[in-house]
């Protein structure tokens, strides 16, 4: 392929909106252009490394047994309305009607689609197990789409779905996609490392996301270094030892601390740290308000709370529910004595057996000392619980170790459905008794278009991308310095047929820009192999080689015949 006859435009300025470097680069190098907030057009370049890293998906899918297929992206809401999900979705739904007054959703994701495929086509025993998967479309009104292709309210995916017999057999399956993603973003040149995570309305199901840690990542993940352990932040455990911050058997006494509403600011206005306060919460669980405690230095894991709630939904309380419940306002609340008689308390562990505390008077103004948990409020055995975001050297709750923070782009997602879906559908199936049982499922997704980002996130310098060998928009660009000199545009020509003849994509810079100018675009895109072929250099010994992750000092000289050659060692 020759840059001149390519749609090829690369750009100085970095986008007004982009706040992370692969929003930037992506759209600085001519991949993708912005139509509209959280929807992009692929030009070219982007298109050659989205359709390599469906085709890398799609090898691996196949080689693991799934089979393709494709489903509308416009789905009946009679599919959503099966399993109330149609009312449940909230408004990341597209919904549309047709001329027919029909009601749509724009595919957020397929489980109904894919459910209501297996149970038309599956009767019996023989036909499973069986996974699924097609790479489409979706469509997410997020509540903030941004950084590009990261967040957006149109990207491709790869969504898979296994349909099982049993329970170990739709565990074979998780597995079995499992590795598939392994091989899947090893192949792409990224490290995504798979993390525990939380299995949302599915309760304690086995889920893992797959996440490719960088700071730019919008999710946090507690991480071991110890032993491997890695969890999402919304699920992440920890162990806790000794209580921190004790300062022993006191008397209870009420302190004024006007104007102080934060823990940081009673704290500083009292001398003491964060830790000797309870942060007290009110929250509404399935419209009930509960008073959550946590050491004063810690922030409450909403996720965990709903859990341990066995909750719906949890939310913190709006200002009259705070002070129905306790008396004071937000900033004054407590657990001793609040002026609701049967509000539920809940504590961290953290606080089991703490003494000597700071907490809010439940009274505006106010604060208490020496509050010891068990004995001044009604937290009795069991309701204290895990109930905080794990921070940084927090211990491991498999190890012991200390556990380190980092951020993480979740790229794909492995979920063990059980029979969520399939017995809303009475999606069954014949055993060899001719009894009728429910087929157990798994979904399992991959975000392709966000994978392209996500590599670039993982893999670029200040001058630009620099893209593994096997998603490269071209791996090799060949820079024609002269290309009006005829013995040159050959050896150029030579090199690039000798790499079409292998296989190798190779793209051929005949424009007649200064050397400086082509170079700079090169390193932007991010080619993985650069080959500079100009009289000065033949007339040198050869053509100039040189990987995109190499210093200019790396530079080989070689004759026109050996570059083939040496190219090939090099990708
Ligand atoms: P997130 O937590 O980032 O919103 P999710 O967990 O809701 O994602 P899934 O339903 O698990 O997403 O979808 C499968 C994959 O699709 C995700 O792992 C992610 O890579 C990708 N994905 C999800 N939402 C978006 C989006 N708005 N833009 C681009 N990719 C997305
Ligand atoms: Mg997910």
């Amino acid at each position: 392929m020759k840059w001149t006859k390519s749609l090829i435009q690369t750009l100085r300025e970095n986008p007004g909106d982009a706040e992370i470097d692969s929003h930037k680069l992506l759209v600085r190098a001519g991949l993708a252009r912005k139509v509209a907030a959280g929807l992009y057009a692929y030009l070219p370049l982007g298109m050659r490394v989205l359709k390599k890293i469906q085709q890398i998906v799609r090898e691996e899918m196949d080689r693991a047994g799934a089979q393709e297929i494709v489903t509308p992206v416009l789905q009946p809401s009679e599919l959503w309305r099966t399993t109330g999900r149609w009312d449940t979705m909230g408004p990341n739904m597209f919904k549309l009607r047709d001329r027919g007054e029909h009601e749509f959703a724009l595919g957020p994701t397929a489980e109904e689609v894919f459910t209501d495929i297996a149970k038309g086509i599956v009767s019996s025993y023989r036909q499973l197990p069986l996974t699924i998967y097609q790479i489409q479309w979706k469509f997410r009104d997020e509540t903030r789409p941004r950084f590009g292709l990261m967040r957006s309210k149109e990207f491709l995916m790869k969504d898979a779905y296994s349909f099982d017999v049993d329970a170990e057999g739709a565990d074979k399956s998780y597995w079995t996609m499992y590795h598939a993603y392994e091989r899947i973003f090893g192949r792409c040149g990224l490290k995504a490392v798979p993390v525990q995570a939380d299995g949302g309305d599915m309760g304690d199901s086995m889920t893992h996301e797959f996440h490719v840690l960088a700071d730019a990542g919008e999710d946090g993940i507690a991480w071991c270094e110890g032993c491997g352990y890695a969890a999402n932040l919304e699920k992440a455990e920890r162990k806790c030892g000794e209580i921190a911050a004790d300062a022993g058997e006191q008397a209870v006494e009420e302190v004024a601390t006007p104007d102080a509403k934060t823990i940081g600011q009673v704290a500083s206005f009292m001398g003491l740290g964060a830790e000797a306060f309870v942060k007290s919460l009110v929250y509404v669980a399935d419209g009930k308000p509960v008073m959550v405690c946590v050491p004063g230095d810690r922030d409450v894991n909403d996720v965990k709370l709903r859990r341990f709630l066995g909750a719906k939904s949890v939310a913190l309380a709006d200002f009259d529910t705070v002070l129905a419940a306790t008396g004071a306002n937000a900033g004054f609340v407590g657990p001793v004595k609040p002026a609701s008689g049967d509000l539920r308390i809940v504590a961290d562990i953290a606080l089991k057996g703490a003494k000597g505390r700071i907490v809010g008077a439940n009274k505006d103004g106010y604060h208490l000392k020496g509050v010891d948990l068990e004995r001044d409020t009604r937290l009795g055995e069991g309701d204290f619980a895990d109930l905080v975001v794990v921070q940084a050297g927090d211990v491991c709750p498999r190890c012991g170790k200390p556990m380190a923070i980092k951020r993480g782009i979740e790229v794909g997602q492995v979920f063990k459905l059980g029979t969520k879906y399939t017995d809303a559908f009475k999606a069954v199936y014949k055993n060899d008794n001719l009894e009728e049982k429910t087929m157990i499922m798994g979904c399992y997704g991959v975000g392709v278009s966000r994978t392209l980002q996500a590599i670039i996130e993982q893999s670029h310098d200040k001058d630009g991308i620099v893209w593994p060998s096997s998603v490269a928009p071209y791996q090799v660009v060949v820079e024609l310095l002269d290309p009006d000199q005829g013995e040159v545009v050959r050896v150029a020509e030579t090199i690039e047929s000798a790499l079409e003849a292998i296989g190798v994509d190779v793209i051929v810079d005949d424009r007649s820009e200064r050397p400086g100018v082509k170079f700079k675009d090169a390193d932007l895109i991010g080619f993985p192999v650069r080959v500079v072929v100009g009289a000065k250099g033949l007339s040198n010994g050869g053509v100039e080689i040189k990987r995109r992750d190499e210093d200019k000092s790396k530079t080989r000289i070689v004759p026109p015949e050996g570059a083939l050659d040496v190219i090939r060692s090099l990708l």
